[in-house]
């Protein structure tokens, strides 16, 4: 085990700058009201940053330099733009374990995580949208003996985009890499508790990016968030976050009939069969790995298979393995090398989560793993830490239907097959599921059947760059990932031709 130094610290690799602003028209703009707020590092709870507390007069002059780009950067060939993309991705790469620590210390996140899987999943997608979108074609039909139709993709223009923290950099980079690749301009908001790690990797890759097409508005919902989604200036917002916040984006871009793509909340279920115990064997070992992805990134992914339900026939041996793999899980300070679960990000999550600890005892669910705060001294001291936690009750209690995004996972046990798919399906989100068994028929079948918008089958939480990805019923609207994506953020022109 080795543990990078604190940003800033002797023998850092990272150093965060002590201010941030926004990033406008290529260049860093103090805030029109000149105000900031400080950042804190979920590690230790202390500010390290201050970042531009920004208003709709920053979301202003960001959109006026985003429209002064758009004409030039929606003209590029889609050869220029993939080239950039690929660019980006290089520099990504190389300073891949610096941007791992960076987040980390900001997300609180396990720096094993950020190296093996954020970073270079950002990498991945910036190459994959570069070749996307040289692969795109258009289409002729002939419509009759002297009239044809031509398909062409165009830029939408000048887009917004809105992420959570949870995935900081890999978040902007899930909304960038395509619409840039679409030929759009963009002004972006990072989240509030983490727009370091973002302004870190912009700072890395700024002279690249041609004036104007990349801008950054930092600052809370309320003050910027609200009047970037709200402008008639933008072509369409594309948003990630909570669903409830989802719906006031929908609203305030109805005001000016704007498309918006949203990626929302999740309670994913997580079904193990009957069929996937057995004494011991490879398979059984990694239904049981599985099942601890709810404690993956702190339990804070909108995927978090938080539901675990078992089938009856080895309920009580699989859960009892599943228990004590959890208990083996190692959570500690974010930046050791061997550390599974971190700092969740911030002090209002990790009050959500200890107050859903408190509901499922309150509910009357049993407590079988973890279920209390973690408080570490010495450089640790005053950071955000929870146990991982498994509950076992009932799948209409509140702990089994509301988003905690935490480590923390609420089991139940099912009769049968229709019995699986049913509690399942009860829910109001349908963005992931799990589904583990032996039998391809039960694979495919429930695979088919439950309303999710993306069933992991034997695997959970991987998120290639090629595979598509969004919610059904209450956790989204449209896709990201795969090339499809590209069609939010292109509109189709038609040229009917008479000859
Ligand atoms: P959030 O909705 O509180 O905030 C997300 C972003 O929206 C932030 O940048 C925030 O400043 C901004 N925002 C808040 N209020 C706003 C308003 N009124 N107008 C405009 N912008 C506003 O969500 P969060 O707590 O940052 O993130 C966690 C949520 O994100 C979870 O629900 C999680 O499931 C979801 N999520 C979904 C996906 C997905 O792909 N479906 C991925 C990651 C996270």
């Amino acid at each position: 085990m080795t543990r990078y130094a604190a940003p800033g610290s002797d023998g850092a690799i990272v150093d965060y700058q002590s201010r941030y602003d926004h990033f406008i028209g290529g260049e860093y703009v103090k805030p029109a009201r000149g105000q900031y707020f400080e950042n804190p590092s979920p590690v230790n709870g202390q500010p390290f940053t201050e970042i531009a507390r920004g208003t709709a007069e920053d979301v202003e002059r960001a959109l006026d330099a985003a429209h002064a780009a758009a004409p030039a950067w929606g003209r590029t060939s889609p050869t220029e733009r993939a080239n950039l993309l690929n660019q980006i991705a290089d520099r990504t790469e190389e300073h891949l374990e610096k941007l791992a620590v960076a987040e980390s210390w900001e997300n609180g996140k396990a720096v094993r995580e950020t190296l093996a899987a954020d970073i270079p999943l950002a990498v991945d997608h910036l190459r994959y949208f570069a070749g996307a979108i040289r692969a795109q074609e258009g289409s002729l039909s002939e419509i009759d003996d002297n009239t044809i139709a031509y398909h062409f993709q165009e830029p939408l223009g000048v887009v917004a985009q809105i992420i959570p923290w949870n995935f900081p950099i890999l978040m902007a980079v899930w909304k960038l890499a395509p619409a840039l690749a679409a030929g759009n301009a963009v002004v972006l908001k990072p989240a509030e508790q983490t727009p370091a790690s973002v302004h870190y990797w912009l700072s890395l890759i700024s002279d690249l990016l041609p004036p104007g097409v990349v801008n950054i508005v930092n600052g809370f919902g309320a003050e910027a968030g609200k009047p970037l989604a709200s402008s008639p200036r933008v072509a369409k917002v594309a948003f990630t976050g909570e669903t409830t916040t989802g719906r006031l984006i929908m609203q305030y871009a109805s005001e000016n009939i704007k498309p918006v793509t949203l990626e929302l909340g999740g309670k994913s279920p997580n079904i193990f069969f009957d069929d996937v115990w057995s004494q011991d064997d490879a398979f059984r070992d990694k239904a049981l790995e599985g099942f601890t992805m709810f404690a993956l990134n702190q339990g804070e992914v909108c995927t978090c298979p938080s539901r675990a339900l078992i089938q009856r026939g080895h309920y009580s041996e699989f859960l009892e393995a599943a228990v004590a793999r959890t208990e083996r899980i190692k959570t500690g300070h974010p930046l050791d090398t061997d550390t599974m679960i971190g700092a969740q990000a911030s002090n209002d999550q990790l009050e959500k989560i200890l107050s859903y600890l408190d509901i499922g005892q309150r509910e009357g669910a049993k407590v079988l793993a973890g279920g209390q705060r973690i408080e570490y001294d010495g450089d640790m001291a005053g950071g955000y830490y929870v146990q991982p936690t498994i509950f076992e009750g009932d799948n209409r209690m509140r702990i089994f239907q509301e988003e905690i995004f935490g480590p923390v996972v609420s089991v139940t046990s099912f009769n049968d097959y229709d019995d699986a798919i049913k509690i399942a399906n009860d829910t109001l989100y349908g963005l992931g599921a799990g589904v583990w068994t032996r039998d391809i028929n039960t694979a495919y079948r429930a695979g088919r059947a439950i309303q999710a918008g993306r069933v992991w089958v034997n695997n959970f939480h991987a998120y290639p760059a090629h595979a598509a990805f969004g919610g059904y019923k209450q956790s989204g609207i449209g896709r990201e990932n795969h090339k499809m994506m590209l069609d939010h953020y292109q509109q189709t022109k038609n040229l009917l031709v008479s000859y």
